[in-house]
């Protein structure tokens, strides 16, 4: 893998999914990784991952950033397709873990909060944590999608 840091959660993702060890995979590309959130407050939530360590998408090659756009929106098609979602958000803010990644959280009619911001309810977060059927729920959405 190219240009991994020490001590980054996102890299040591990367490198756990080399070696084929990273439990909530769902999908990647040449470019990303895909993998289930670490909750399902939103049924679907999965965080797409940049392969490199890079703060800021607008520094990657044009061609590239493009094709990690075209991921995004390929991830967010096949949690609608899947989840019947209200609307998804995208979120990528990297002010914490400075590494290229999105949240792509599906939003739904039974959030009460689903006009505001994903995190308004994050301390409720805990009580939805992953587990392994809604991973292998969310890799077969994207297995046959
Ligand atoms: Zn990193």
């Amino acid at each position: 893998m190219p240009n991994l840091k020490p001590n980054c959660p996102h890299c040591e993702r990367l490198e756990k999914a080399n070696r084929g060890e990273l439990e909530s995979l769902v999908w990647q590309t040449d470019h990303v990784i895909v993998i289930a959130g670490d909750h399902q407050y939103f049924p679907g939530y999965c965080v797409v991952i940049a392969k490199k360590h890079i703060r800021e998408i607008h520094n990657l090659p044009e061609a590239e950033a493009l094709a990690i756009f075209a991921d995004v929106m390929a991830v967010g098609r096949v949690i609608e397709r899947g989840f019947k979602p209200l609307k998804m958000n995208y979120v990528s803010l990297g002010n914490v873990d400075e590494h290229l990644h999105w949240h792509v959280m599906p939003r739904y009619h039974s959030d009460p909060d689903h006009k505001d911001h994903p995190w308004k309810n994050a301390a409720s977060f805990a009580t939805r944590l992953t587990n392994s059927d809604a991973i292998k729920q969310i890799r077969s959405i994207f297995s046959t999608s």
